[in-house]
């Protein structure tokens, strides 16, 4: 769908934004994003944080994508659903619960609103308040998130290196198996369409975050056929 928009702002000049429903920030993004924003809130916060449930809370709001009569980036992008979905966790789980909502967060404020310049991109942000498409129309911001994607995947890397948490995803844990949501719902079905639709400079970001989100899930699955081999021998 193309949709053209034309609009004036108080100077009278002309905007003419026409481009598909295309995606604005991709996996990769919305994952480091999410990661860094979790990590840095429980360090304010003085908690821990799980980290498959970061990643996790980092991609649901396009849980849209598979469902279908919800348009993308419509209701689950509204902040304030958002934000309602939240008072439960925030209820059980108190301050622990900071991080994860942060990231839940990040995803419409930072990922797409940031990164959208019309209407076509935007997002339903205040949503049941209002029905209106939200855009942050800094197109600089829209042109260069692919290179911001790789750079804040970078930070990530680090972060994950600096913090000692690269070696969470070396060890065998029962939330691990959250990992696969990332991996199904938003990094392998990348590969399983032609063209690839995702930016050339992003195909190797979403291949390491494959396999880095891949390698719990694996260590996992061998704890689990290790277990079920010494049962057998002991039965
Ligand atoms: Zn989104």
């Amino acid at each position: 769908m193309i949709e053209i928009e034309i609009w004036q702002n108080p100077y009278f000049t002309v905007h003419v934004c026409f481009a598909e429903k295309v995606q604005l920030t991709f996996a990769v993004g919305h994952l480091a994003l999410g990661y860094i924003i979790g990590k840095t809130s429980s360090k304010i916060f003085k908690v821990d944080i799980n980290i498959p449930s970061l990643f996790v809370a980092s991609i649901i709001p396009d849980i849209d994508l598979l469902i279908p009569g919800i348009e993308h980036r419509g209701p689950t992008h509204s902040i304030i659903l958002l934000f309602l979905a939240s008072i439960p966790l925030f209820v059980v789980w108190k301050k622990k619960a900071i991080p994860f909502i942060a990231a839940l967060i990040t995803h419409p404020v930072l990922g797409d609103y940031l990164t959208s310049t019309c209407r076509v991109q935007g997002i339903q942000l205040f949503f049941p308040l209002t029905k209106n498409w939200f855009y942050g129309s800094f197109q600089a911001l829209n042109t260069a998130f692919v290179f911001l994607e790789v750079i804040l995947l970078g930070i990530m890397l680090l972060l994950l290196v600096m913090t000692k948490d690269l070696q969470f995803f070396m060890q065998s844990h029962s939330s691990n198996i959250l990992f696969a949501v990332p991996i199904v719902t938003a990094l392998l079905p990348v590969f399983t369409q032609f063209p690839i639709p995702v930016p050339t400079a992003l195909i190797i970001p979403h291949l390491i975050l494959i396999i880095l989100l891949s390698v719990p899930i694996l260590i996992d699955l061998k704890t689990i056929i290790v277990g079920c081999k010494k049962n057998w021998f002991v039965s």
